[in-house]
């Protein structure tokens, strides 16, 4: 999933942004409102996670200036557990839900899948696609009872040709996926998980559109 966080705490901010990345997200980080802001109008990201202390202004001004804009992305508020008060504003600015910091990452993770769900109006978890069973809140797949292990970045590809299924994805957005990874990308990365995936998968399962990109019908 494309990520957006917004933390003007350094340390905090790179400890996330290790933890979802190593997780196959491709994250953005934006350390001020101006820049979340901007990164939000430019960028299309399944979720948001949104401090709401930034230095510049706070966090719920951004929330709401996107609100206005018609700007429907699930936003994740994070602040500390006795801002009770701002937790209240910023469900009412339009948050989606909150973290309380310090927060446990995992459950970040969990949240943070089930509101991008939600986002692609895909609230179930549990989906029956091309003979697999699919659990995406837990990110788990079986193929008749039996349960196929991928590795992080196998899954991110997968997920995300499961989260435009029935459209095709351009072999470009599948490149930002791996993106999120801290290593480098060969050219040649997206075929090559691909045909990793249709080694564990079955052949049938992701349909290359020549020219355009793959899909899972
Ligand atoms: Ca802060």
């Amino acid at each position: 999933m494309r990520l957006l966080l917004v933390e003007d705490t350094e340390e905090l901010a790179q400890s996330v942004l290790r933890f979802l990345r190593a997780e196959g997200h491709a994250v953005d980080h934006a350390p001020d409102a101006a820049t979340a802001e901007e990164a939000m109008a430019t960028t299309d990201y399944a979720c948001v996670i949104l401090d709401l202390g930034l230095p510049d202004r706070s966090g719920l001004e951004v929330l709401r200036a996107r609100r206005r804009a018609g700007d429907r992305t699930p936003v994740l508020i994070a602040t500390a557990r006795d801002q009770i008060t701002d937790r209240i504003a910023g469900l009412d600015a339009g948050a989606d839900d909150y973290v309380v910091k310090p927060f446990d990452l995992r459950e970040l993770s969990a949240r943070l899948r089930a509101h991008a769900r939600r986002g692609q109006g895909l609230p179930e978890t549990r989906i029956a696609i091309a003979g697999l069973e699919v659990d995406r809140a837990a990110a788990r797949l079986w193929k008749a009872g039996d349960e196929i292990r991928l590795t992080a970045r196998e899954w991110a590809v997968f997920d995300a040709l499961l989260g435009a299924r029935g459209r095709v994805l351009p072999k470009a957005a599948l490149e930002e996926v791996l993106g999120g990874f801290d290593t480098l990308i060969e050219g040649n990365a997206v075929e090559v998980y691909i045909s990793r995936l249709r080694a564990k998968l079955g052949q049938g399962v992701i349909e290359t559109r020549r020219g355009l990109g793959y899909v899972l019908p």
